[in-house]
C-alpha cells in the first residue's frame, strides 16, 4: 500500500496544506538573539538558568518612603502589607554588586551620602548601583554621590501623564536628573522603564529618544508586575490586562525602542527567552500577577 505523506493525504482529503511563514515571529527571534541585558544585571544569580532559587543582588535600603506614589509600584504594596524591609544592607560578604535601593527612594533620606561612602569603603571591590525616581537629584547632591550605574525610573514622555501615573508633579525634575546623569561618562546611566500596554505604548519609543538625547546609555524595559493592591488603580489608568501578560506585546515595544536607544530586557527575564523557538516567542505569555513583595535576602549588620 502506497504511504502517503501527510501533505498528500491532506490534498486527497481536500484540504491545501501551507507551511505557515510567521514572518513576526521570526522578528522576535532575530531581537531576543541580538538584543542583551542592562549593565545592572550582570552577576545577578537570576541569570543563572541552573539555580533553581535566585536571588537579586544584595541591596542596601534606606527607607521605603517615597515621594512617588506610582500606580503599578511594589514598594508601596510592601508598605501597605507591613513587609517593607527595614532600613540596612541584605546580603553577604564579598558582594559583586549592591544596589541602593530596592525599595523606597534613596534620595529621601538625609543618610544617602554617608551610606554611599560606607559600602565604597566597607566593599571596595563591589559596583555600586543607584536605583532612584530621580526628582530629587540635583547637580549638588550629584557632586556628592559616587555609583558605577545609575538607574532612573520614567515611564510616561509627557508631564501630565508622568503626574498620572506617578501621583506626582515631577517630570521636569526627573528630565534634569536624566541629563545631569547622561553628561557624567565615568557612570553607566540608564532609563528604567515598565511597559504599561493601554498607558504608555506610545511613550516607550518617545522616553527612548527622550533618554539618549540626554546622554542615558541603556534602557532597562521591564514587564508590568502586577500587584493585587494595584489592580484597581491600573485598571483605572487604562492597562490592557490581556496584553501585559503577552511576550510578543513587550517585545514589540522594546524593538521600537530599540530604534532610538541600546535597549536592555532584564536577565532574569532575557535567558529564559533566549531559549524559545520564533513561535514560543509570539504565543508564550507570563504570569504577571504576585501578591506580596519580599525581600529574599537576609539582613547582615555592617
Ligand atoms: S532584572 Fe533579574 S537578572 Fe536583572 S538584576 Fe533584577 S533579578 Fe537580577
Amino acid at each position: 500500500m502506497k504511504k502517503y505523506s501527510w501533505e498528500e493525504f491532506a490534498r486527497l482529503m481536500g484540504v491545501e496544506p501551507q507551511v505557515l511563514e510567521n514572518k513576526e515571529a521570526r522578528l522576535l527571534k532575530k531581537f531576543v538573539d541580538e538584543v542583551t541585558w542592562p549593565t545592572h544585571c550582570n552577576y545577578c544569580q537570576g541569570l543563572d538558568l541552573s539555580n533553581p532559587n535566585p536571588v537579586h543582588h544584595p541591596s542596601y535600603e534606606l527607607t521605603p518612603a517615597c515621594n512617588h506614589d506610582c500606580i503599578f509600584c511594589y514598594s508601596n504594596v510592601a508598605v501597605k502589607l507591613g513587609k517593607a524591609p527595614k532600613p540596612g544592607y541584605y546580603g553577604w560578604d564579598n558582594p559583586k554588586a549592591i544596589t541602593v535601593s530596592q525599595y523606597g527612594e534613596p534620595l529621601l533620606s538625609p543618610r544617602i551620602v554617608e551610606v554611599n561612602k560606607m559600602l565604597r569603603k566597607r566593599f571596595p571591590d563591589a559596583r555600586l548601583d543607584l536605583q532612584t525616581n530621580g526628582s530629587l537629584l540635583t547637580r549638588e547632591l550629584w557632586e556628592k554621590l559616587d555609583f558605577d550605574v545609575v538607574m532612573i525610573s520614567l515611564d510616561a514622555a509627557t508631564r501630565e501623564k508622568h503626574k498620572m501615573i506617578t501621583n506626582a508633579d515631577t517630570f521636569d525634575a526627573v528630565v534634569n536628573a536624566l541629563k545631569i546623569v547622561g553628561e557624567d561618562k565615568s557612570v553607566v546611566s540608564a532609563v528604567r522603564t515598565i511597559f504599561m500596554p493601554g498607558i504608555n505604548d506610545e511613550d516607550i519609543p518617545k522616553i527612548a529618544e527622550l533618554a539618549a538625547s540626554l546622554g542615558i546609555d541603556e534602557m532597562f524595559l521591564q514587564p508590568l508586575t502586577i500587584h493585587e493592591l494595584n489592580v484597581e488603580r491600573l485598571r483605572k489608568a487604562g492597562l490592557d490586562f490581556e496584553r501585559a501578560e503577552s511576550i510578543r506585546e513587550f517585545l514589540k515595544a522594546a524593538m521600537e525602542a530599540k530604534k532610538y536607544i541600546d535597549v536592555r530586557i532584564g536577565g532574569c527575564l532575557l535567558v529564559q527567552l533566549k531559549q524559545m523557538d520564533p513561535l514560543t516567542l509570539f504565543s508564550v505569555r507570563r504570569v504577571a500577577r504576585e501578591v506580596v513583595p519580599l525581600v529574599k535576602r537576609s539582613k547582615l549588620e555592617l
